[in-house]
Formats: structure tokens, C-alpha cells, sequence
């Protein structure tokens, strides 16, 4: 009899593993979803007006063949691909992505401030200890200033200086001195860095349609509504809100590690504190729906200035006409970060700080506020893991009590570690813990990188 495999969580992380269990045609397994749809935080809803909603700005762009070749079967011919067009407002003005290759769309003095700092940070190379440090290192005190430092305390609303550096890589532009001041001297523009400087998007259903196309195929396996809520690793017996009882020999989780463990019978109380004591960042996500058409062709902005409450801003329906009920109409998609605790008082008043922002910077006029036809708002308690200097150590604690159970633990927030925490990358994790369970393969994604 093959071993039993219990997924719990029916988001990428999850769908992965059973796209893999279905393609080696293992049929011992279950997933289980405490939610009545499945995709987890890239899932999407339709609402009654016609607009679609993704949780937040989600963009397809993938480092994975095998991944391509999953969606590549759900979406076939159906999406649309984009060049990012993205920029930064700062200064009553809009400098192109990454900002650090574009300040030439800035003021003399803060150019000249830039690149005195750039110049000497990289003259004069600091050792960093942790995130802020490693900004003022790598950008100087112009750059760190004007952008790095106020951005970055905007979206991880956590400490600078108590995020480690070793999550940066692929999330953070590094520049040299003489490629910026070429660029502001050639007045030449510099936009093209970067994973997602090109990128796909569903044509129809949002960001969801990838998991969504998989529910058939996931058949009598999927129990949605299914909330776990304790486990008696011992007797390996799952217990569910609704009553429901299952066993298993393994499981794959992409449940958020931090209230998975304290669920264990008899996880000990140095493993439950290491778990509480992973970090993450709560948001509120708003869309707006507007009965005009969009006045832009940008698809994501930054906003750095403490000013502005939210971080990023999408038209959402440049991504995919079918983002709206019509041509006619556009949408946004606002997001704004927030320490954990706070996502209630945030989201009470989110629509209305919202549109107080996007009128003070010029997005909207008062004719799109009369136009507002839709406004959809979903909070995350969290929303972003943190990679804190103590994460690592704590992860490891959690990670090595929950393996001597054959419990893996992956995904955004199962596995905690924000450089793989994408769609593609929970996916891909998904799968390989597959590949070890079953055929004893070794997992790429979650030991290489990072
Ligand atoms: C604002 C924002 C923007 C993003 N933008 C992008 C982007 O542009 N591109 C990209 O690739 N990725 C993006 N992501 C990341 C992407 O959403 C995640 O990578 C992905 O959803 C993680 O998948 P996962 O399965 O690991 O976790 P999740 O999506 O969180 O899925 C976990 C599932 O487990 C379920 N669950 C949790 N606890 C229990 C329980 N006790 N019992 C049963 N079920 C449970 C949850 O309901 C959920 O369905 C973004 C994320 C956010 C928050």
C-alpha cells in the first residue's frame, strides 16, 4: 500500500504537489482547504458588477520549465503577455523602474545628491550587518534616502536594521556608479532589469484561472471547507474545525508554519516559541472599479513617500480586458502594507485613505471618484514573510521538529522565506517535496536558493 499523503492547503504550494502525486499516479493522498475556493493568496473573484480581483497585484512570470509546462496546460493559448511599464512616484514626478537606473527624471540636486553617494559607497564599501545597512552600503546616502530606505519601510513596515540581506538577489537592482551616471548624462533610460520585466497574465478569470483550471483534476481528493486545526504527530491523526478526522504518513503543508506548529500535540515549548517568533507583515488589498475608461497604459507604480498610504498601486485592467464588465471601465489595485495586529482598524478605513491618496497624487480626479462603481477590499493577516536577522534560526528549529514527523512544511508562508516565496517558486516547492517523499529525490528549490 502506497503511504498516505494529507495535503493541507490548496494554494500554489499545494496544487503542485498534487499536479505531481496525479502525473507519478499516486492516488494515496487528500488535500484539504479551509476555504471554499482553491489558489490560495493567487486566487481571484469575479465580483456581481463584472470586475475580477486578484489578493494584490499579481503578475505570471516564472524561473521554472516545469512550472511553464503546468500552466502552459491549464491556460493553453488564453493570456496575455506584457512589457512591464513601471515607475516610481516621488517628487510630483515619475521616474521609471528601477529607480536607482533612472534618477535622471529627478531635480538637479537630488541627482547630484545621488550620485556623490553612490559614488562614494561604492569608492568605499562598507560591510553591512543587516538590511539597512547593506542600502547604505551598496546605494549610498542619495539613493538610500530618497527611495531604498522610505519604500522598503513602507511594504515590511518591520525594522531595517532588524532584516537580514541574504534574501536580496533577485528582488533588489544593484547598480554600478558608471552605468547611472551614464544614464543621467546620456539621458538615457534604463528600465529593463529584473524577472518580471516582462510578464503573462490569464485573459480570463485573474491570476486564480491557473489553479482554478487544476480543481477537476483534482476530483474526490479536494475537501474544501476543511480548516485543520490540531495534530497528534504521535498517532498521526489530523483533526479538522468541521469534525472530520484523517490520518496520514506524510503531509505537505503550506499553512503558515507559525500556526501550524503550536497545533502539534506536544511540540515543545522552545519549538513553539520559535515560531512565534517568525515575523511577518500584515495588508489590506483595494480595488477600485471605475465606470470610465483607463486613463493610463502604465502597470504598476511605487510609492515611497510617506504621504501616500499605500506602496504600490496596479490598473489591473491593463492586464486583461476581461479584468472588467467592459471596455469602458478600469480598474486599480491598491496595496497597503501594515504591522500584524493592525489589518482590521487599516481595512475599516481603507476605501476612503485610499482614494484621499490617489487624489493627492494625481491618479484619479473627483470625475473618477463619481465613476466608482465597485470597490472590493481583502485583508491579509499576512501578507509578507519577513526575513528577519533571527528568521533562519528559528525556521530551522521549527523545520527539523516538524521533518521528524514526515510533516514538510513549504510555500510562502509554510516555508517562510520571501526570496522563494512566488507563485512559481511555492509551486515548484510543492512538487520536489513530492519528489522526495515519493521517489526520495532531493528538493532543488527550497535548499539552493537563499
Ligand atoms: C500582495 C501580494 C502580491 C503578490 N504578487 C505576486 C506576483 O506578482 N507574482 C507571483 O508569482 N507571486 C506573487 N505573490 C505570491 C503568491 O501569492 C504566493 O507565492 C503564493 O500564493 C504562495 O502559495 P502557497 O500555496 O505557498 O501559499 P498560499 O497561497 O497562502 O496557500 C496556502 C493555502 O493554505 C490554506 N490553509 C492555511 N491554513 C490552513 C489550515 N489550518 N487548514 C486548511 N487549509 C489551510 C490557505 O487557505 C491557502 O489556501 C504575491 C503575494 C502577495 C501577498
Amino acid at each position: 500500500m502506497p503511504k498516505k499523503i494529507v495535503i493541507i492547503g490548496a494554494g500554489p504550494t499545494g496544487i503542485g504537489a498534487a499536479y505531481r502525486l496525479n502525473e507519478l499516479g499516486h492516488e494515496n493522498w487528500e488535500i484539504y482547504e479551509q476555504n471554499d475556493y482553491i489558489g490560495g493568496l493567487a486566487a481571484s473573484f469575479r465580483d456581481n458588477k463584472g470586475f475580477v480581483w486578484d489578493i494584490g497585484g499579481h503578475v505570471l512570470f516564472s524561473h521554472y520549465p516545469y512550472f511553464d509546462k503546468y500552466v502552459d496546460g491549464i491556460l493553453k493559448n488564453d493570456y496575455v503577455s506584457h512589457l512591464r511599464r513601471s515607475f516610481i512616484r516621488i517628487q510630483d514626478t515619475w521616474v521609471p523602474y528601477p529607480f536607482q537606473n533612472n534618477i535622471r527624471y529627478l531635480s538637479n540636486e537630488v541627482i547630484l545628491e545621488c550620485l556623490v553617494g553612490l559614488y562614494e559607497a561604492s569608492r568605499n564599501r562598507q560591510p553591512s550587518a543587516n538590511f539597512r545597512e547593506w542600502i547604505d552600503a551598496m546605494f549610498g546616502d542619495g539613493i538610500a534616502r530618497h527611495f531604498m530606505l522610505p519604500y522598503n519601510e513602507m511594504v515590511w513596515k518591520f525594522p531595517l536594521d532588524r532584516m537580514s540581506k541574504g534574501w536580496i538577489a533577485e528582488r533588489v537592482s544593484v547598480v554600478d556608479f558608471k552605468r547611472v551616471l551614464g544614464n543621467v548624462i546620456l539621458e538615457r533610460d534604463d528600465a529593463g532589469w529584473g524577472p518580471n520585466s516582462k510578464f503573462s497574465f490569464p485573459l480570463h478569470g485573474g491570476t486564480g484561472a491557473m489553479f482554478e483550471g487544476y480543481r477537476q483534476a483534482l476530483g474526490d481528493h479536494l475537501h474544501l471547507n476543511h480548516k485543520l486545526i490540531s495534530v497528534d504527530a504521535e498517532s498521526r491523526t489530523l483533526n479538522f474545525e468541521n469534525g472530520h478526522q484523517t490520518t496520514f504518513d506524510q503531509i505537505v503543508t503550506s499553512a503558515p508554519i507559525d500556526a501550524l506548529i503550536p497545533m502539534i500535540k506536544a511540540a515543545p515549548q522552545a519549538i513553539c516559541d520559535a515560531a512565534r517568533n517568525l515575523s511577518f507583515t500584515s495588508g489590506v488589498m483595494i480595488g477600485l472599479g471605475f465606470k470610465k475608461p483607463c486613463p493610463s497604459d502604465k502597470c504598476w507604480m511605487y510609492f515611497p513617500e510617506s504621504s501616500s498610504p499605500f506602496y504600490r498601486v496596479t490598473y489591473f485592467s491593463n492586464y486583461s480586458p476581461n479584468n472588467t464588465p467592459g471596455p469602458d471601465h478600469y480598474s486599480l489595485v491598491c496595496e497597503i502594507s501594515c504591522p500584524r495586529g493592525t489589518v482590521d482598524d487599516v481595512g475599516s478605513k481603507a476605501v476612503e485613505t485610499t482614494l484621499d491618496g490617489l487624489l493627492a497624487a494625481g491618479l484619479i480626479t473627483r470625475d473618477d471618484v463619481d465613476a466608482l462603481v465597485s470597490t472590493r477590499v481583502i485583508k491579509l493577516e499576512r501578507s509578507y514573510p519577513v526575513p528577519s536577522l533571527e528568521r533562519d534560526q528559528n525556521l530551522k528549529v521549527a523545520q527539523a521538529f516538524l521533518e521528524r514527523y514526515d510533516i514538510l512544511s513549504r510555500g510562502r508562508f509554510g516555508g517562510w522565506r520571501y526570496e522563494i516565496g512566488n507563485t512559481d517558486h511555492s509551486f515548484m516547492q510543492g512538487k520536489e517535496a513530492i519528489d522526495r517523499l515519493v521517489l526520495g529525490d532531493e528538493e532543488k528549490v527550497w535548499t539552493e536558493i537563499g
